[in-house]
């Protein structure tokens, strides 16, 4: 994610790009896959990339190693992607991991990748633990779905359509709609670019943020009647439960977007959302926790203090816990750090 306009950039990362250029140019082979749980940047990453080197005649193939949230499923090369635990068609010589900061978050790839000759990090998470045996890492960029359009160019692969629209999809995405902070001057050219090569965005708007099961229009109901902040307002959260969504008919992926509920209150500095994740009946509860800032207030730090990652101004992590025991730990946590953070900002 691009630095914001009051924040130092981050350092650039040329020698990662060769190194993955390179082992991309050697490889017979390639599978490529988007972090779990699958987002827009993630997927559209991989196919986008699959894209363009199949179209230049390579052997390359986009791995989907879980559920893909509904208003992804209209993404071109989906229904060729191979879904685990799926074979693929190939011993990949490189598998190309992107938009995952960690390893954990390609969990039901991992095997697959650790067997490729290269295992590839591209990302863009400031957070990124290097965990290939080539990584590029560029927290520079607003989605990695721009590192892949920068790679497509070093290995001289054709923009197509599909390409495009896959990779205006992670754009989208991640800079919400080109409005959060990350988006730069770099984010529009790209996609003025992208829009050159076919990508509709009436159509993108459509397909991904609009034609909502009626289901998800009650769950971000459900979801602001839940609402609460801090008694001074700068913090405010909210919570999707299982119940929730069974309620309504939705799968609890799909209701990852909710976090846009407690971020649109005004006066709000940091906005979390603990949404309840799937499980067997035998698992004991988990909580994914998502975490925005409107400040120079860092929630990568506070989630990487807590087993996760992200971007300085959006972070996530998981808690072994319910939503509502979730809230009850880290919601002070929480202030306090902000509290914190408030105190030796003033003092700098
Ligand atoms: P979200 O709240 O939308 O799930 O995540 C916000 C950002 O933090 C995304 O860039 C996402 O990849 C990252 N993130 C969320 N959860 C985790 C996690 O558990 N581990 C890591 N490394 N990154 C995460
Ligand atoms: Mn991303």
């Amino acid at each position: 994610m691009a630095p914001s306009h009051d924040e130092t950039p981050f350092p650039t990362d040329p020698r990662g790009r060769l190194a993955v250029a390179e082992a991309l140019r050697g490889a017979r082979t390639i599978a490529a896959a988007g972090h779990l749980p699958l987002d827009g940047d993630g997927i559209g990453s991989a196919l986008g990339l699959v894209h363009a080197l199949r179209a230049a005649g390579r052997e390359a193939v986009c791995v989907i190693g879980g559920p893909v949230p509904r208003n992804l499923t209209f993404l071109p090369g989906i229904a060729d992607a191979v879904r685990l635990p799926g074979a693929l068609p190939f011993v990949p010589d490189a598998f190309v991991a992107l938009d995952g900061g960690d390893e954990d978050r390609f969990v039901p790839m991992l095997p697959l990748a650790r067997s490729a000759r290269h295992f590839l990090d591209v990302d863009h998470h400031v957070t990124n633990k290097r965990f290939g045996t080539a990584s590029w890492v560029d927290a520079n960029h607003a989605a990695t779905g721009l590192m892949v359009l920068g790679l497509i160019d070093d290995l001289g692969l054709p923009l197509t359509p599909d390409a495009a629209l896959c990779i205006y999809v992670a754009l989208v995405t991640d800079t919400g709609r080109f409005s959060y902070s990350n988006t730069d001057p770099a984010s529009h050219e790209a996609a003025a670019r992208l829009l050159r090569h076919g990508v509709r965005p009436d159509e993108v708007l459509r397909h991904v943020y609009r034609s909502l099961p009626r289901g998800r229009l009650d769950i971000a109901a459900e979801v602001t009647r839940r609402l609460a902040t801090s008694p001074d307002g700068t913090l405010a959260w909210s919570e999707v439960t299982l119940a929730m969504c069974a309620e309504a008919g939705v799968a609890p992926l799909d209701a990852h977007d909710a976090i846009e509920v407690p971020l649109a209150l005004g006066g709000v500095e940091v906005a979390a959302l603990f949404r309840e994740q799937e499980r067997g009946t035998a698992e004991p509860a988990a909580t994914h926790v998502s975490l925005r800032s409107t400040t120079t207030f860092d929630v990568a730090a506070f989630a990487v203090a807590r087993g996760g990652g992200g971007h300085r101004r959006a972070a996530g992590f998981t808690a072994q816990e319910s939503p509502a025991a979730a809230a009850a730990r880290i919601v002070p946590d929480l202030q306090a750090a902000v509290v914190h953070h408030r105190a030796t900002e003033v003092g700098r």
